[in-house]
């Protein structure tokens, strides 16, 4: 592989809701956004194609809600809105990098943004469009992590790139266990019997069976995209 050359034509950038947090303990900070927004200008200078799925968990999830008393599907329906929410920020974000974008909505919010038809999600990625996937699935009951695969595989996209607030995927969670030790590589399989936390195991079942491989990195280390997208070694790949 060369170096600095892009490892993949097509990928899905899945950005969880925490990523835009920043420091703030809730909301969107715009300064972290327009620094994220920067990282995926890089990799697109590159000539890779970018289709980002955006999650809501820094403004609502819908356990949260559960948690509190409310009903599961309520609940959801207000989580997917708070992902559109995020992606109309990102979107701005984006667009003052220069870049074009398009976002796209799984509910329908005509005024706002597109409805998910994939072959016009498709030509805005060969006019070199920057897509955003915001409402995941539309439906209650899944991620924004189980979306993120289904879309990457309607695009063909060639990896999915998560990116988190740890280095990769641990034998536990190192926020809470000192020996915890990180994967370099490490398979589906081995993902689903050891509960290990990269997604739920509805998204890591559709990866495993379409072989599209998941690359688990740190965000908050700038460069990290542009390493995922050229192939260098950085977080855990599991594929
Ligand atoms: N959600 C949903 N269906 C989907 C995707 C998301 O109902 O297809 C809801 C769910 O309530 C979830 C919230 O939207 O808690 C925010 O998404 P997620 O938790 O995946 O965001 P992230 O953790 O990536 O910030």
């Amino acid at each position: 592989m060369e170096e600095g050359k892009p490892a993949y034509r097509r990928v899905l950038l899945k950005l969880s809701g925490e990523a835009l947090l920043g420091s703030q303990p809730y909301g969107i900070d715009f300064r972290k956004t327009r620094a994220i927004a920067a990282e995926i200008k890089q990799i697109h200078d590159l000539g890779v194609d970018v289709a980002i799925m955006i999650g809501g968990g820094n403004i609502f999830r819908g356990a949260r809600g559960v948690a509190e008393g409310m009903d599961r599907v309520s609940a959801d329906h207000i989580g997917l809105l708070a992902t559109i929410i995020n992606g109309l920020a990102l979107q701005d974000a984006l667009e003052k990098e220069g870049l074009n974008t398009r976002l796209i909505s799984a509910l329908e919010i005509k005024a706002v943004a597109e409805p998910f038809i994939r072959r016009r999600v498709l030509r805005h990625l060969e006019k070199r469009r920057v897509v955003i996937f915001t409402a995941g699935l539309g439906s209650p009951y899944f991620t924004t992590d189980t979306a993120a695969v289904l879309r990457a595989l309607e695009i063909k996209a060639e990896v999915i790139l998560k990116a988190t607030k740890v280095d990769g995927v641990y034998s536990s969670d190192p926020m809470v266990d000192p020996t915890a030790t990180k994967f370099e590589d490490i398979n589906f399989l081995d993902v689903l019997q050891q509960e290990l936390k990269v997604m739920d195991s509805t998204a890591i079942s559709l990866c495993k069976d379409n072989k599209l491989p998941i690359i688990v990195f740190n965000l908050n280390v700038p460069g990290n995209i542009k390493k995922a997208v050229t192939g260098e070694k950085v977080g855990t790949r599991v594929s």
